[in-house]
This record gives structure tokens, sequence and C-alpha cells, in this order.
């Protein structure tokens, strides 16, 4: 199980990705708190055959948080992490990270969807890249102006 989030060998799901962000969290938090943690509870997915875990750990502010992690067998390229089958794709996408002052966009993030269970993830690759990215964003980013709406301003 360490040994997984250790060599990264892990996916992220758009939603868990979007409850990190707001939660203010970054993927070291996750990934610490799988390694200091321990698993509180196992669930077996019948229909998958696979593995569930509720794991408790502690975050890098020393607060304590719980994660679900699911092992899965398939590790293959285009063999989706979630669901098992064939068919799944990389996406790029520009996606915005972090909150208010914080906020700043990456270009062609590679998203792994899947059309057969609709699910859309982040490898651990691109999660820690994302880390990297964001730790050095002053230096990495270019200041562009970008016409901004938002929804619900029609009226
Ligand atoms: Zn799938």
């Amino acid at each position: 199980m360490r040994e997984l989030v250790r060599t990264g060998r892990y996916v992220m799901t758009i939603h868990a990705l979007d409850a990190m962000e707001d939660d203010e969290l970054t993927v070291f938090d996750v990934e610490r708190c799988f390694l200091t943690g321990r698993i509180v509870e196992r669930q077996r997915d019948r229909a998958r055959r696979e593995w569930k875990y509720l794991v408790e750990g502690w975050l890098t502010d020393g607060s304590r948080a719980a994660v679900i992690a699911k092992v899965t067998r398939t590790h293959r390229h285009m063999v989706c992490d979630i669901c098992g089958k064939r068919g799944a794709r990389i996406r790029r996408v520009t996606r915005s990270f972090g909150k208010g002052k914080a906020t700043f966009l990456i270009e062609a993030v590679p998203v792994v969807s899947c059309p057969k269970c609709g699910e859309g993830y982040l490898t651990a690759d691109t999660l820690r890249e994302v880390e990297r990215i964001r730790q050095k964003r002053r230096r990495l980013t270019k200041g562009r102006l970008v016409p901004v709406a938002t929804f619900g301003s029609l009226a």
C-alpha cells in the first residue's frame, strides 16, 4: 500500500482533485497521509474484484485526515485504472489551480478520460508535476490577459 504511494502507482479522480483543491491540500499532503497513516477499513468491491481502503493519517500541517484509496490491478497503457476496461484516452485540458490571489492556470494537463465509465483522472506523475509547477508558479507563469466571465452574470 505505502509502496504504491511511494512509487507513484496510484491515480486520483478529477472529483478527488476538486475536493483536495477545495480543502487547500496538495498531493504531497495526501501522499503523506498515506505514508504516515494506517488502514482503518477494508472494503471488497466484488464486481471489480479489487480492494478499497479507508486510510487515516496526518497532514503536513499536523492535522488528521481520512482518504480513500483503491488499488487497481491495471496499470497498462490505455486500460482505464478505474473500471479496468480498454478505451481510455489522454485529453489535454486547461485547468485552474489554487484559490483567490493564488489562482493560476496550467495548460495541456494530461487527463485520462474513459468513455466506458465516464471517469476522468490524473496519474501520480501528473499530480506531482502539478505540485512542482505550483511551487514555482511565480517563475513559470506568464501574465496573460484572459477575459473571464462569472456564471449567472447575464441578468
Ligand atoms: Zn473506465
